[in-house]
């Protein structure tokens, strides 16, 4: 059976890393297990994050681990989580490789998972020129032809995103009309061009798209995509500790990232709708203070002379 460690955090993308570095620096000792599936795996470049501006998702981590290595509390293991048990100071984590871990406190840093992609063509373009988020790749495609594949409501709050780094852009349904009149209105009002056919294929060469082909026989030439993923948790255990979820899968934390289970803490996109990196590693910082507040409270009180 593996030493109780102060704190295990579960993910180690930003925010744990940052977890990891506030909580190594407090002299914590803790364990990160992270299966190194990060959703922004598939993009080249990663922006939006003062003195890290365009560099890949990879170096990221890889400046994040060096300089969390400098504090020798701080351990890693390359794992995935299956199971969790156990409650307030004594948590097991049982991996993927038959391991156990266990630890006071549990953090879970275990961010969300694309679901497959549906529309044939998309998973060749995704992180090249088809991408989620205007101000993660927006400046990139500033002044281009682009493509949104969403609909309804969340078509109207897209193109008007878009709008601030491009005004040619086209709204592709995917044969889906699930809008208000309303909504509608505000995008024809605004000579924002719709197609609502199926698409049939994207085509693409080595990653940037071409053009979208639709089940109607048009096609609409464009240089990039931005569409809404279907999203789902990153990882069930979570919930197999009693965690209380949100319909959208992310785990229910209050500001300092504590769940409704004692001793149990969630941050970044696993229990956000942030989705950037900075607001991740922001979180995962919190929770870290959070955590250490709780487990210095418990010493502190211990020290009583009676
Ligand atoms: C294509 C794309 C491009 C993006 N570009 C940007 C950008 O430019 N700027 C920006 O700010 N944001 C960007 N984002 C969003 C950003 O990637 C996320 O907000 C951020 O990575 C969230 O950090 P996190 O630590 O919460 O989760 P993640 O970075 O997803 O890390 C979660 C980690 O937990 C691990 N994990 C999950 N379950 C388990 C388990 N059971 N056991 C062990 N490990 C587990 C995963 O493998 C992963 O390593 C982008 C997202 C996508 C999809």
């Amino acid at each position: 059976m593996e030493q109780l460690v102060d704190v295990i955090i579960v993910g180690g993308g930003p925010a744990g890393l940052n977890a990891a570095l506030v909580l190594g620096r407090a002299r914590k000792k803790v364990l990160v297990i992270d299966e190194e599936l990060p959703r922004n795996r598939v993009t080249k470049e990663s922006h939006g994050f003062l003195t890290r501006d365009g560099v890949t998702p990879a170096t990221f981590r890889h400046i994040a681990r060096e300089q969390i290595s400098v504090y020798p509390s701080v351990q890693f293991v390359k794992d995935t989580v299956i199971r969790a048990t156990g409650q307030d100071r004594d948590f097991e984590m049982t991996t993927i490789q038959g391991n156990t871990y266990r630890g006071k406190k549990i953090l879970f840093a275990t961010g969300m998972k694309d679901r497959p992609l549906a529309i044939a063509g998309l998973q060749e373009v995704y992180g090249k020129s088809a991408f989620v988020c205007p101000y993660c790749d927006g400046w990139e495609l500033r002044d281009q032809p682009l493509a949104l594949i969403v609909s309804g409501g969340m078509a109207l709050h897209l193109a008007k995103t878009i709008s601030g780094w491009t005004d040619q852009f086209t709204i592709c349904t995917h044969g889906t009309e699930d809008w208000s009149e309303e909504e509608k209105e505000e995008l024809e009002q605004r000579h924002i061009s719709i197609v609502t056919s199926p698409i049939q294929q994207i085509q693409s060469d080595t990653g940037m798209v071409k053009q979208i082909v639709f089940e109607d026989g048009t096609s609409l030439s464009c240089t990039g995509i931005f569409f809404a993923p279907e999203l789902e948790a990153g990882s069930e255990v979570p919930q197999m500790l009693g965690c209380e979820l949100a319909d959208t899968g992310m785990v229910i934390v209050d500001e300092f990232g504590k769940t409704n289970i004692a001793g149990v803490y969630s941050a970044g996109d696993s229990a956000s709708r942030k989705y950037q990196v900075v607001a991740a590693a922001s979180m995962g910082s919190m929770a870290a203070i959070s955590i250490n507040s709780e487990l210095l409270e418990k010493a502190w009180k211990s020290k009583v002379m009676l």
